[in-house]
């Protein structure tokens, strides 16, 4: 078991981030399983080893520095290293409604504290949470970072329109929440270039999960196959990038 690649993929108790621990699993990864209820993270991590994985649960709330911390310790006694980190955990800020569909996102009459939460979460929750971890990616042979972002984060699309996204409402908390947070992704993968570290973000297309009352038309299990595949690059792999499970996508 100290030869497997250890991944930590947050919010992995339900929806995309379950899925993509129960495909790094199978392809033989030790998974470590962010959730922020404890029952629900031992919950799944039973059911992944129940099926042949090697998984943990983790107590990981992103936006709470003391379980972060803990977290940190815990995979340095146990492991002394991590080799993937898969920044997927989110809110909409819009309860179970789809951010698509959400009058509370709109932006003239947003309320300024849901902003905030939601950015604590996706944005600030991943440079707190990825900071921490570096230290550990740092001692892998093939770090890999992958923020689970949104098209709905893409300013290429958004500000196009003719876009595909234009005809739904505006958002002012969620979706600007994933353009910050591929901001980052362009950052943090410039910076740790030199340290072969590769950073990219992935959008899963829409997804039948509690995100969006399970409005999507793809299955958690097909959200994750990008996650995956960012997850796995070899060497020659590409950072700073941004995909989808047909290719890249437009900023
Ligand atoms: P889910 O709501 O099913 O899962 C979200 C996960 O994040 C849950 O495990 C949730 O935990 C966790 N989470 C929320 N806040 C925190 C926190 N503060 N700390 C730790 N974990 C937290 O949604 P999806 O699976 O659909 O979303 C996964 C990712 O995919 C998100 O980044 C989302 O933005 C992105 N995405 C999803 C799309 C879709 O169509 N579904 C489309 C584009 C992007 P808990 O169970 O405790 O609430």
């Amino acid at each position: 078991s100290a030869h497997r690649t250890v991944v930590l993929i947050t919010g992995a108790n339900k929806g995309i981030g379950r899925a993509a621990a129960e495909q790094l699993a199978a392809l033989g990864m030790t998974v470590l399983m962010g959730a922020r209820d404890p029952r629900r993270g031992e919950e799944a991590a039973a059911a992944v080893r129940a099926a042949g994985g090697d998984a943990h649960a983790l107590t990981l709330d992103v936006t709470d520095a003391a379980t972060i911390a803990d977290a940190a310790k815990w995979i340095e006694e146990r492991f002394g290293h991590l080799d993937v980190l898969v920044n997927n955990a989110a809110i909409t800020g819009s309860g179970q409604v789809s951010p698509q569909d959400a009058v509370d996102q709109i932006p003239s009459t947003v309320d300024l504290d849901m902003v905030r939460a939601v950015f604590e979460t996706n944005v600030f929750g991943v440079i707190a949470l990825t900071n921490a971890m570096l230290p550990l990616l740092r001692r892998s042979s093939a770090p890999r970072i992958v923020n689970v972002s949104s098209g709905g984060g893409s300013l290429a699309i958004s500000a196009n329109p003719e876009g595909p996204l234009t005809d739904l409402p505006a958002s002012a908390a969620y979706s600007p929440s994933k353009t910050a947070l591929n901001a980052l992704t362009v950052q943090y993968a410039n910076e740790l270039r030199k340290d072969g570290v590769l950073v990219n973000a992935a959008a899963p297309g829409y997804v039948a999960t509690d995100i969006n009352n399970h409005s999507g038309f793809l299955t958690p299990a097909q959200g994750a196959a990008v996650l995956v595949q960012l997850a796995t690059l070899d060497a020659e792999g590409p950072t700073g990038g941004f995909f989808s499970a047909e290719g890249p996508v437009p900023w």
